[in-house]
């Protein structure tokens, strides 16, 4: 299995030993980044081909960031890590396994309702379905911390995205991906080339900026959110790549939001209504991340610009935030 060798750099101001050994041309690339404080790319998807060729080679190093941003005002701490598994001098790294954080079902409830605005609108035996099946995925995680302090919001909140994007579904597990790792900010990969990321997906993990996590869910209805975004291409990757644990509905569903999605694709690259960003010009892939980012949270705007590639989701995701009183999010 590929394996994910982040590093983290715990310095800002001056560059890792990674970056000064690169060569001169793509060290450029990185101080000039660095010097523009370029916003990061909303994160990566590797296909099966590329995927190949991309685990062998996936470095991550991740630098220059501003801690006092990244913790919860009022968050709670997780004590006694288990592990220290990649400190290697740079940085802490603190492994938590779900099944031993055995946080009470109230201790969820609690984090949800304060910053979960999905959960407070789903009805009470919702709440108690969505808190249910947060604790079974959240069981068969590890969630790697690169920071000095862990808190009960990241992995609950992690989870509760996970949740939210399935809650539909009747598989919503992910088994493939066993390891979040969270860096505070955005991380830095150097090889094939040199990339800023604030999430990606890859091997058996999902990596996320908690930074900008946490900005995902504190502006719900700008479009943006990494935390969906990822999970987003987890779900493909589990469904069409891995297929195994599939939800078998979502799978032939899909087609649907192929046919629909790929005319607004080229409506959109034409430079259309520009409801979706650059970024999911990319490639049809970001164009599917972003597309569940849109559909849950400018969900009215998908629905009145792009009225079947909305109702294409809605199927495929079993959900109505357009309307979310009609289905209650069930
Ligand atoms: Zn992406």
């Amino acid at each position: 299995m590929p394996q994910d060798t982040s590093i983290y750099w715990n310095g800002s101001g001056q560059l890792p030993p990674e970056i000064i050994q690169l060569p001169p041309e793509q060290r450029q690339q990185v101080i000039e980044a660095i010097r523009a404080e370029q916003r990061p790319d909303q994160g990566d998807f590797y296909g099966p081909i590329m995927g190949a060729i991309f685990f062998s080679v996936f470095v991550v190093v991740a630098i220059y960031q501003k801690f006092k941003q990244n913790t919860l005002v009022h968050s709670a701490p997780i004590l006694d890590a288990e592990a220290n598994p990649s400190g290697m001098g740079l940085t802490p790294a603190l492994l938590y396994s779900g099944n031993k954080l055995r946080f009470s079902d109230k201790v969820i409830a609690e984090i949800l309702l304060k910053r979960f605005p999905y959960y407070s609108g789903l009805s009470t035996p919702n709440q108690e379905k969505f808190i249910q099946r947060l604790q079974k995925f959240m069981a068969l995680k590890s969630f790697i911390i690169h920071d000095h302090n862990g808190f009960k919001e990241m992995p609950i909140l992690i989870s509760a995205t996970a949740i939210q994007i399935s809650f539909g579904l009747d598989k919503y597990l992910l088994p493939n991906f066993d390891t979040f790792n969270i860096y505070p900010g955005e991380f830095l990969r150097t090889a094939p080339f040199v990339r800023f990321l604030i999430g990606n997906v890859t091997g058996n993990t999902i990596s996320l900026s908690w930074k900008h996590f946490l900005e995902g869910l504190k502006y719900p209805d700008d479009g943006q959110n990494v935390g969906m975004h990822e999970i987003a291409h987890a779900l493909y990757y589990q469904t069409f790549v891995v297929e195994k644990h599939v939800d078998v509905e979502f799978r032939d569903t899909f087609i649907d939001f192929d046919s629909h999605g790929n005319k607004v694709y080229d409506l959109e690259k034409l430079g259309g209504p520009g409801l979706y960003s650059e970024y999911a010009m990319k490639d049809f892939q970001e164009f599917w991340a972003e597309s569940v980012e849109i559909f849950f949270e400018k969900p009215i705007q998908m629905k009145v610009l792009y009225p079947s590639l909305y109702l294409a989701m809605s199927d495929l995701l079993n959900q109505n935030p357009a309307n979310p009183f009609s289905t209650d999010g069930g």
